[in-house]
């Protein structure tokens, strides 16, 4: 069987690692179109930060590495440019060896998503950045690092307050760069409601970023004979920059599939069933570039995280290799570092559930991270939203520490299809430094009674 793999990152280096434990003899090849395989996109923030500091730890595993341990055939430089499903064949356009066509058995997708662009003036200056990938933060670290050397820093504009736009804002602060950042909608961070995110927003105004909410950008303009840029939001506002990060969203990275008669969704996202096949004979698609299941209300949706594109990976191996394996959806379970402070959600929030005309109710708490009397115990803002059944649907948290795990309690049960009853009864660990006898989680069980 020979397994023709397009991307190798998150999940096209799960699937190619997945195959080739399942199947010793498959030959498998994976197309990366950039210089690198399995890098870790989600570090590249803490890379410009320094907090990584050894750009070596970035890259997981060379085609070397891949061809020793696994026997897996990587080629980088590689783009493909067009699969011809008839044919079981892609078409490749390589650094070394020009065009040519690669034939398949089985082909999976796993392009990802890159950062959307808008179509406004002044958007192709050499002062903007996207972050994607490593060559991306080579360009934004030694731009910051040239900020840096120097005693008067100009400022730095971070366009879009997701978590991309959030984490690069701390970074280039972490570096000495006054950050201001814009945020088209009433508040950053979308997955989180607002009643909550107003905490990750006090934390990023405490340690210095500026924010402006409920402005877009209209234009870029380069100043003459400067090393600035001129940024024009909507409002009419100018900032000045020394650099700006561009970081307004993702689109599914599929151009080169265009004609190839692969179905797609309304945002231009790949269909696939559960177990990871498109419409196409033979084809799968994984990760970023998907549409894939809501978990928590059945509808369809696009969830571009590591978590999910992995398992996706996994899942589409299992299947090409005969195991019935299915990926039954995302529930979108994140988590942010905001300097001190850690935001994390897994599920629908109120925004999603009212758009979608479900009926919810919400708790709030506030309990201490652990035992009171223990020192250094800081409050975790916790949100639960439930359905009439008790069903839990949704949660988000806001605090200094404790967060993750409270946060991934409740992804698991939302899971397992629990209950707030359910988060009544779990039994968690408990001593003083850790937690209370009654957990955060049990004590928003208590309170949904
Ligand atoms: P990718 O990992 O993007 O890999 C796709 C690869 O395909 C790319 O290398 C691309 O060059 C290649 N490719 C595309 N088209 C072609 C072609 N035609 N031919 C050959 N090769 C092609 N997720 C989290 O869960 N937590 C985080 O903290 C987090 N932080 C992030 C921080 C940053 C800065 C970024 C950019 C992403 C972050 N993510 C995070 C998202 C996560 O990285 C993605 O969800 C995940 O990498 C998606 O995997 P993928 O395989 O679909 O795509």
């Amino acid at each position: 069987k020979k397994v023709v793999i397009v991307g190798g990152v998150a999940g096209g280096a799960s699937a190619a690692a997945r195959l080739r434990r399942l199947d010793e003899q498959a030959e498998i090849i994976i197309f990366e179109r950039d210089g690198y395989i399995s890098f870790a996109n989600c570090g590249l923030p803490y890379y410009i930060g320094e907090t990584i500091v050894e750009r070596s730890n970035l890259i997981l595993q060379t085609p070397q590495m891949m061809l020793d341990r696994f026997n897996i055939d990587a080629r980088l430089h590689s783009e493909v440019v067009s699969i011809d499903s008839a044919k079981k064949s892609v078409t490749v356009k390589s650094a070394d060896r020009g065009v040519y066509e690669e034939s398949y058995d089985v082909l999976v997708l796993s392009p990802g998503a890159k950062p959307f662009v808008p179509p406004i003036a002044g958007v192709g200056s050499d002062k903007i950045f996207t972050v994607r990938n490593i060559p991306d933060a080579d360009r934004i670290k030694a731009v910051v690092d040239n900020i840096a050397r120097k005693k008067e820093r100009t400022a730095a504009v971070v366009i879009g307050g997701g978590f991309i736009g959030v984490e690069m804002a701390e970074n280039l602060i972490e570096r000495g760069i006054p950050v201001t950042l814009v945020e088209a909608a009433p508040h950053i961070l979308p997955p989180f409601d607002d009643d909550m995110v107003t905490l990750a927003e006090k934390e990023l105004s405490d340690h210095g970023v500026r924010m402006i909410l409920g402005d877009g950008v209209r234009e870029f303009a380069e100043i003459p004979g400067g090393d600035e840029i001129e940024v024009t939001l909507l409002s009419g506002t100018r900032l000045k920059a020394g650099m700006v990060i561009l970081a307004i969203g993702v689109k599914p990275d599929v151009d080169f599939l265009k004609g190839s008669g692969l179905q797609f969704g309304p945002r231009g996202h790949i269909i696939v069933n559960d177990r990871m096949q498109t419409n196409l004979d033979s084809v799968y698609a994984v990760g970023d570039a998907i549409q894939v299941v809501d978990f928590v209300n059945g509808g369809e949706t696009t969830i571009p995280l590591a978590g999910p594109a992995n398992k996706q990976g996994r899942v589409a191996a299992d299947n090409i290799c005969g195991i019935d394996s299915r990926f039954r959806g995302s529930q979108g379970t994140s988590i942010i570092k905001i300097f001190g402070l850690t935001g994390a959600m897994t599920g629908n929030n109120e925004r999603n559930l009212r758009r979608l005309g479900m009926a919810y109710r919400v708790v709030h708490v506030h309990p201490n991270s652990h035992a009171s009397y223990y020192p250094g115990a800081t409050p975790i803002a916790l949100k639960v939203l439930f359905a009439e059944t008790g069903k839990v649907l949704g949660a988000q948290a806001f605090g200094y520490d404790g967060v993750d795990k409270r946060i991934d309690v409740i992804a698991t049960v939302i899971r397992m299809g629990g209950t707030v009853d359910d988060l009544k009864e779990l039994e968690l660990a408990y001593a003083p430094p850790y937690s209370s006898a009654k957990d955060p989680v049990n004590m928003a069980g208590f309170l949904a009674e």
